[in-house]
Order: structure tokens, then C-alpha cells, then sequence
């Protein structure tokens, strides 16, 4: 038995701002990912911190304690098809990565996160 709770932090990257943040996420039930709380971090740290190696899968959803991203207060998010980094969300329908520039429209939900890479 083990009820420590599997906490992750997955790096991410406001879209106003520009600015890395960690969005730390739970596994409350097998493969479902809460996201609980995000907070501002420098590129630096997040990589001394090895928070860009860690590999999730499932789904993910936002925990009511959720209060969004640490800089412009957007609480959704999205995964850029190309780059496959995650960016706040304002909820509209048409995206523009904060990682990679690329332009995409929200479609499906995201399934997998792959937190690796340099971001
Ligand atoms: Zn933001
Ligand atoms: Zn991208």
C-alpha cells in the first residue's frame, strides 16, 4: 500500500506573457491527472529541477483548487500539435503556441504529455 499521492509537475508556458510555469498535477484515479495548482518558474530552475523530463500519460483535469496560470489567470490549456508543449488557454478556438509559434485550432483533449525536451 502506498497512499503518497503521485505528483508530477509538468512545465508550461503562458501565452500573453511568454513566461515558463510548472502545473503540478495528481493522479487521483489510475491514468487521470488533476491538475492542482501552477506556479511561475524560470527556465533555469525547471531544469535543474529535471521537471522537463518526466513522461505522463492519461487525461487530465482540472481540480476545482485549480486558480489557472500563475501570470495571466487563464485556467485552460492546451498541447500544440507540432512541439507537443503545453501553453495557458483562454478558450478560444483558434491557438498560437507560446513555445513554437505555430497556429492551430483546439481539437480533442489531451491524451499524453510528453514533459521532455527543452523548452
Ligand atoms: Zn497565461
Ligand atoms: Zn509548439
Amino acid at each position: 500500500m502506498n497512499d503518497r499521492p503521485n505528483a508530477q509537475v509538468v512545465m508550461a508556458k503562458c501565452s500573453k506573457k511568454r513566461l515558463s510555469y510548472g502545473m503540478r498535477v495528481e493522479e487521483k484515479e489510475r491514468k487521470t491527472w488533476h491538475v492542482t495548482w501552477a506556479f511561475p518558474i524560470s527556465d533555469k530552475r525547471a531544469r535543474a529541477e529535471k521537471y522537463e523530463n518526466t513522461k505522463i500519460e492519461g487525461s487530465f483535469v482540472l481540480d476545482d483548487t485549480y486558480k489557472g496560470c500563475p501570470y495571466c489567470g487563464m485556467s485552460g490549456f492546451f498541447s500544440c500539435y507540432k512541439c507537443g508543449k503545453i501553453s495557458c488557454w483562454d478558450g478560444a478556438q483558434t491557438v498560437t503556441c507560446a513555445h513554437c509559434d505555430t497556429v492551430s485550432d483546439i481539437g480533442g483533449t489531451i491524451s499524453e504529455l510528453d514533459v521532455g525536451g527543452d523548452l
